[in-house]
Parts: structure tokens; C-alpha cells; sequence
């Protein structure tokens, strides 16, 4: 079994194929760039349970995290350039791509399975940034350990922002689901076996915002930039006039509304200061 790993990256784009996972501050940060959404799924449990995982019984967990969405008939992340450069270069890719090719969902000891499925993987074809062994000034993995600093760091933010979030929103989540449907096993039953099911972001925007002023401030500031951007997305794919862009747009137009939902609600609410010890940490963690 291989388990060191060098990486050089060329830039050359083929990853970018599509939207990266990113932290819902993430998501808040480049809002104009990317429309934002919540994905619920479901996984066996293990022994190596990632934190955007809830326990649903013995055999089965839901993950819930957030992601960018655009249509994929696009083929590409919408942060990438006509260059084929990241456009997010310099104002701070999300820490999922600065990951790239680990993933921080996978536990360390297991990245060595993420690097031997990705060095081959359909999205990768042709790049071979990805190399088997050590090799000087491109090692990534040595004995399973992640020796890159860089990659390292990256790792270690997204996971701490899966941490944070679960707390200020994802566990809230899970706890509405558990009650909507007695039995989370329920919502389990909705979800595909394979891939997962997209949501607006309105129950972890209605979660946060409904903690202080500051944050329902916050919120309706990033829905009123998630529904410029979902326009624009909509009418640049109306003029494509593509069929298989009618299921994005469908789910699109569901986002808008649900946003405009949210925001007058977050609107209507009282004043209130960040009084408890969960509204402080969202004020500092979203409010940059
Ligand atoms: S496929 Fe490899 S070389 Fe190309 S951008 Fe992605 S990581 Fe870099
Ligand atoms: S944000 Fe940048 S690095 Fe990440 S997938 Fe998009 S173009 Fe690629």
C-alpha cells in the first residue's frame, strides 16, 4: 500500500469542474461569486464519524454541511477564470480548494485512499499532479501524515469551521429534523442513497440571524446578494436555453423565494443584543 504522496499543481483548471463544499462564513465572504446552499446526506457510521455527520441510528448518519451550487451543465466552478485560473487567487480561496487534492473530511491516516482515488479519478484525467512516492519539493503525504504546511493549515481550518458551524446552526438543523419527523430516520428515507439533497440556506440564515440584531443585519445583507446573483444565474441560463438547465433554474427560483421569506421574517424581528454564549460566538465568527 502506497502511503507517501508528492502533489505539484499546474494550475491547469481540471479540478475546478464544479463549486467547492465551503463554510457557510465561507459562503458569506463570496457572496457575489457563489450561490449557496445546504446539502443534507446520508453515510454508514464509523468508526471515523466526520463532524458534519449526525448519528442517526446504529448503522447511519446524516451529514449536513454547505456547499456552492451552480448548473452543472456550466462544467466548471463559477470562481473559475476564462484564464483557467482560480479567480478567488487573491482574495482567498475557500480552504477546501487550498486542501486540494486531500480531503478534510477524511480522517489523516486515510488520505493516502483519497490521493490513490484522485490521482485517477475522472475530474483529474490527464493532470497527474498527483504522484505516488517521494518527491523532492512536491511531498504532500509521507506515512500517512500530511507533511505540506500549507495543505495542512487548510485542513485543519475547514475542519474547525465544520466544528464551529455545526454548533451555531448544523446540530440546530438536525434537532428541527429530528422533531419535524419524530423519527430522523424519517428524514433518512427522504434523502438518496447516493449524493445528497440540496436546500436553501434559509434554516441556518434563520438559525444565526435570529440570535442578535447584528446577525439578522448580516443575513439579510447576504440574501440580498444571493438573490441579485440567483437572477443573474437565471437569466444567463434562460438565454442558454439549454433543457437540462430547467431543474437548477426550478431550484433556483425555490431558493429565491425562500431567501425573501427569510429576510422579511428576519426583518420583523425585535432588537436584541447577543446575550448568550451561543449568539456571542456567531457574532465573532460571522461578523468579519
Ligand atoms: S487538476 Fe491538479 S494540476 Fe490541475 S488545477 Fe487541479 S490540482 Fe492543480
Ligand atoms: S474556488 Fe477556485 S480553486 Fe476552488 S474550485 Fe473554484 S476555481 Fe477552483
Amino acid at each position: 500500500m502506497v502511503n507517501s504522496y508528492s502533489f505539484d499543481c499546474t494550475a491547469c483548471g481540471k479540478c475546478c469542474n464544479s463549486p467547492p463544499a465551503m463554510s457557510l462564513r465561507e459562503l458569506f465572504e463570496h457572496r457575489d461569486v457563489f450561490v449557496g446552499c445546504i446539502a443534507l446526506g446520508r453515510m454508514p457510521r464509523g468508526a471515523d464519524t466526520p463532524l458534519h455527520a449526525f448519528p442517526v441510528d446504529e448503522a447511519s448518519a446524516i451529514t449536513i454541511a454547505t456547499l456552492a451550487l451552480d448548473y452543472p451543465s456550466l462544467g466548471r466552478c463559477s470562481a473559475l477564470a476564462h484564464d483557467g485560473l482560480c479567480g478567488l487567487h487573491a482574495k482567498g480561496k475557500p480552504d477546501q480548494c487550498i486542501a486540494v487534492p486531500l480531503d478534510p473530511l477524511v480522517p489523516d491516516h486515510l488520505q493516502h485512499a483519497v490521493l490513490a482515488q484522485r490521482s485517477h479519478g475522472a475530474g483529474w484525467i490527464g493532470a497527474q499532479c498527483i504522484r505516488p512516492g517521494e518527491h523532492p519539493g512536491a511531498l504532500l503525504l509521507r506515512a500517512g501524515e500530511i507533511v505540506d504546511e500549507e495543505a495542512k493549515a487548510a485542513v485543519q481550518r475547514r475542519r474547525h469551521a465544520l466544528g464551529i458551524e455545526r454548533e451555531l446552526w448544523a446540530a440546530p438543523l438536525f434537532d428541527v429534523l429530528r422533531r419535524d419527523f419524530a423519527d430522523p430516520r424519517r428524514a433518512l428515507a427522504m434523502l438518496p442513497s447516493d449524493g445528497y439533497r440540496t436546500i436553501a440556506s434559509v434554516p441556518a440564515l434563520m438559525g444565526i440571524g435570529t440570535l442578535s440584531t447584528a446577525l439578522a443585519r448580516a443575513c439579510i445583507a447576504y440574501i440580498d446578494a444571493q438573490t441579485a446573483l440567483i437572477h443573474r444565474n437565471v437569466a444567463q441560463a434562460v438565454q442558454r436555453r439549454r433543457l437540462d438547465d430547467r431543474p437548477t433554474t426550478q431550484t433556483l427560483r425555490g431558493f429565491s423565494d425562500a431567501l425573501q421569506h427569510a429576510r422579511a421574517h428576519l426583518r420583523a424581528l425585535p432588537e436584541r443584543t447577543a446575550a448568550s454564549p451561543l449568539a456571542r460566538d456567531a457574532e465573532a465568527w460571522f461578523l468579519f
